[in-house]
């Protein structure tokens, strides 16, 4: 393991300015160890840290950077934004601008609230759905993320995953009752809590497709199960697209599956959020959904939420110009890319003998270890695997040049800037990187 010598220098001054060196818990590469890398710029498929190495990037910003980094679309955009003014407090054009884009693109999206943060977005959703019902209880389900507010974090994935823990100190017990969590992909655990407890459900939240401890793919019919049962009992379904949405498809997962012209089991949510892609590097998310729900959101209904930056202009701007790039053909590339090293990781670690399942969603995608039984079909699934694999794949990947999520419980993610030259380089890193985690 070769740590980099000025990352080592500006990591240790992180230590001692921020809890853990870091703003986000994964940054730390806690569960991989060494230290992690400085970065300090990107350009298409590739991060440049502060020795001067180069990485072809797999993770993307989590996610946002679906066009490459450094577009030069979005950055023209963002440049011709900055030019004008960082911030109003007041309505900007820009904002009508990208919420039409996405209602554009999601027909289950009649209204939309920007935000700043996928936190924000969830965070309202649950508030939006306590207010419509005039509930409190909420259903999530065990190993889906959906940001650090305190009702949300019993059993969630992401970095509480990759921390091992059960949830978070600091949140109240009287919190933590309003949140009743169930095992993923378990329809019969859905209508037995509904069931027992139905008239006091505000919501289900699920992530439209898990990408948080792992990737895991919703069983056949799952997501529209949760449409049925909520609407029987007059509770809503918030479908988390923060991590999927204008990244797995045109129109998100749901667009791919429950929303897609000709499915098998249609639904349509009532909320819907999104976050990362829709701000193309910039802090934006929303949440959107049906016009009679939203409608309850201050100024015209009760429900109160707000934000000092929300609708930022040069956030906006770097919205809009992500998404106009974000033709169905980026789309199509991507999910080739996406299946080609797939196949190229399966076969790398097959033939290092280390027994494996790759976990998909549209071109999302995650290795579990130890899984190829069953697959990884929910947390506990997740959690059984043979984590302990990963960190010495990682580090022969990161030594080859090729920047991977620091933990087991997060996707690759990939983008159009991957080319040839970036993929080769992948494919090039991969059987020593198989032979590693063998050992
Ligand atoms: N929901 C999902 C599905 C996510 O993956 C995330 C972040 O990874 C969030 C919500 C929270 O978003 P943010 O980190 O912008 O607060």
């Amino acid at each position: 393991m070769t740590d980099a010598s000025r990352s080592e220098e500006l990591f240790e001054r992180a230590r001692q300015l921020m809890p853990g060196g870091v703003n986000s818990p994964v940054r730390a590469f806690g569960s991989v160890g060494g230290t992690p890398r400085m970065m300090v710029s990107g350009k298409g498929a590739y991060l440049t840290d502060a020795d001067g190495r180069e990485y072809v990037d797999l993770v993307c910003s989590w996610g946002p950077a679906l066009l490459g980094h450094a577009h030069p679309a979005v950055l023209e955009a963002v440049h011709s934004a900055v030019d004008r003014g960082l911030s109003f407090g007041a309505s900007t054009p820009a904002e009508s601008e990208l919420a039409a884009l996405v209602v554009g693109r999601v027909s289950a999206v009649e209204r939309l609230r920007m935000v700043s943060t996928g936190t924000e977005a969830t965070m309202t959703a649950v508030r939006l759905a306590r207010g419509y019902t005039g509930r409190n209880l909420i259903v999530k389900f065990a190993g889906c993320y959906h940001g650090h507010l305190d009702g949300l974090l019993a059993a969630a994935g992401s970095g509480v995953a990759t921390l091992a823990l059960p949830g978070s100190a600091g949140v109240t017990e009287a919190t933590a009752a309003e949140t009743l969590v169930l095992p993923y992909n378990d329809i019969t655990a859905v209508e037995e809590v509904f069931a027992a407890r139905g008239s006091q459900i505000a919501a289900v939240i699920t992530e439209a497709a898990p990408a948080n401890m792992g990737v895991v793919t919703p069983a056949d019919g799952f997501n529209a199960a949760l449409s049925r049962i909520t609407r029987e009992h007059g509770a809503l379904l918030i479908l988390d697209e923060v991590l999927t949405g204008f990244r797995t498809g045109y129109a998100g997962y749901w667009g791919l599956t429950g929303g897609a012209v000709g499915a098998a089991d249609p639904f349509v949510p009532d909320l819907l959020t999104f976050g990362k892609v829709i701000g193309g590097g910039m802090p934006v998310a929303a949440l959107g959904g049906r016009a009679d729900v939203m409608d309850y959101l201050a100024p015209v209904g009760p429900v109160y939420q707000a934000g000092t930056l929300s609708g930022n202009p040069i956030a906006m701007a770097a919205g809009v110009a992500t998404l106009t790039a974000a033709t169905p053909d980026v789309y199509t590339a991507i999910d080739s890319r996406s299946r080609e090293l797939q196949d190229a990781l399966s076969a790398a670690l097959s033939e290092a003998g280390v027994d494996h399942s790759i976990q998909t969603a549209g071109n999302l995608f995650s290795v579990a270890f130890g899984t190829s039984a069953n697959g990884v079909r929910n947390y506990a699934d997740a959690q059984a695997q043979e984590a302990f694999r990963y960190a010495p794949f990682f580090h022969a990947m990161l030594d080859a040049g090729v920047y991977l999520p620091p933990s087991v419980f997060e996707a690759w993610f990939l983008s159009a800037a991957h080319d040839d030259a970036a993929m080769d380089k992948i494919f090039a890193a991969l059987p020593a990187a198989a032979r590693a985690a063998a050992a």
